[in-house]
């Protein structure tokens, strides 16, 4: 069997089933990439309306992500680039906290924000500093403790993780008690030290719209697949696909018949896009909100992030509730107003995204070729491998079309 008789089909056309795909193309291989919704992306969505455009989630590209770098033409995507800082609001009043090594307008106001002690403000100087210097793979191979026994044991006071380190981590990770492991928290953290977060100017969904314009005539969508025994693809519809190589880049547990059926748990959180008057931040800021048992955890204004766009608050609510969705709204209108004085108005749209996040017991930055091969034609992907990133989510696409390709050209046929 050569490059041109190998069927090679991928499940999921995600940010992990494109880098897949894009993968064995530019290794001079054909696929087939099977999705089930309407649309490429996966998580990654943009909803567009009057207008607006509606992510489907906070959701940021690092741009120091290696696989960014490797995917993505980074300056096609026209990204908007986040201030290196963060507002906090707490009970009415304004903090501002920044990387004054980056923009040195922060260096004062981060001095005399009432986040934390001097002495907090300088562990965060020598944190970035430390990781800047890490590895990649020495973040991954230390062991694993919580963030917040990390940031508890590096020095940082009550005050400082309490006010800013919470609120931030919980807008990223997705959990509000920092239990996400520490390699993560050491990754994200050196990410946010050499690169910026972005968001593409078209909305975050630009990402796999630009991945899946590599893939003309490859990407098959309204198509779910319903099981994968063998070298057989059974569709929902009742048909069936020959495919001597199958990588399936969404978690497999319920597609494949003798896969030990474990539930996998997710972080989930609700975004609230609100109209109102106010100017916003005049940049691209994250705001937190760090008042005492406030659900509102972080927001942001669409117009301060895209070009002439109305404006628009969007804010995430990440804690666990027992609320109706009119008494989430008027809860979240009023902490907006009570604790950063900003008035939001009609809501435009509500979101749940039940399954934004994969949990962990243990993260690893990513699988290698051989750790994706599952039987001699099942290959997997995804995020759910490894950790919830999108680096890790197209590397490990990456390293599933890498094993396909080795079986391959080492004459291992199915
Ligand atoms: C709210 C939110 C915020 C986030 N914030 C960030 C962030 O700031 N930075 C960051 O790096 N990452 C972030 N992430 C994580 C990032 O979005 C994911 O890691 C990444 O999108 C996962 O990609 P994936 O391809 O592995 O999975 P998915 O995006 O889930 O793709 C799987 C695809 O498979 C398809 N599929 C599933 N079952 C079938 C079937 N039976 N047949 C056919 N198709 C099927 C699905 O429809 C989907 O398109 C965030 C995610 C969310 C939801």
């Amino acid at each position: 069997m050569n490059k041109e008789q190998s069927q090679i089909t991928i499940i999921g056309a995600g940010v992990s089933g494109l880098a897949a795909a894009i993968t064995l193309k530019n290794a001079g291989y054909k696929t087939q990439l099977l999705e089930q919704s309407s649309s490429v992306g996966g998580r990654v969505k943009t909803t567009l309306q009057d207008g607006l455009k509606l992510d489907h989630g906070f959701q940021v590209l690092l741009d120091a992500y290696p696989a960014a770098q490797e995917f993505l033409n980074l300056e096609a995507l026209n990204l908007t680039t986040f201030s290196p800082a963060s507002v906090v609001f707490i009970d009415g009043k304004k903090h501002e906290i920044g990387d004054a090594q980056r923009d040195f307008k922060f260096a004062w106001k981060t001095l005399i924000a009432g986040i934390g002690s001097l002495g907090d403000k300088w562990k965060v100087f020598t944190l970035s500093r430390k990781l800047k210097e890490k590895s990649l793979t020495d973040i991954f191979n230390t062991p694993e403790i919580t963030t917040l026994q990390y940031l508890q044991d590096y020095g940082f006071s009550e005050k400082m993780i309490q006010r800013f380190f919470k609120p931030f981590y919980t807008g990223i990770f997705l959990e509000t008690e920092l239990q996400t492991s520490s390699r993560m928290f050491e990754f994200v953290f050196k990410m946010f030290s050499i690169g910026n977060a972005t968001i593409p100017a078209a909305g975050i969904q630009a990402i796999p719209q630009q991945m899946a314009a590599q893939l003309h005539g490859q990407i098959k969508l309204n198509t779910s697949v319903q099981e994968v025994v063998g070298d057989t693809i059974h569709l929902s519809n009742g048909e069936t696909i020959q495919s001597d190589y199958t990588i399936i880049a969404t978690p497999a547990e319920g597609l494949i018949p003798n896969l030990p059926q474990i539930e996998k748990q997710w972080h989930s959180v609700q975004i609230l896009y609100f109209d109102t008057d106010e100017h916003g931040f005049d940049q691209p800021i994250i705001g937190l909100i760090a008042g005492e048992n406030c659900l509102s955890n972080n927001f942001h204004f669409l117009n301060d992030v895209f070009e002439n766009h109305a404006k628009v608050i969007s804010v995430s609510v990440v804690a666990k509730h027992q609320l109706t969705d009119k008494k989430l709204e008027e809860r979240v209108r009023q902490e907006l107003e009570e604790q950063a004085h900003i008035k939001a108005g009609d809501l435009i749209k509500s979101m749940e995204i039940k399954k934004a996040l994969p949990t962990f017991e243990s993260v690893q930055y990513a699988m290698t070729p051989t750790e994706t091969q599952l039987t001699q034609n099942i290959f997997l992907a995804g995020d759910q491998l490894s950790n919830g990133s999108l680096n890790a989510a197209m590397l490990n696409g990456k390293a599933a079309a890498q094993a396909v390709i080795s079986n391959i050209e080492n004459g291992i046929f199915v």
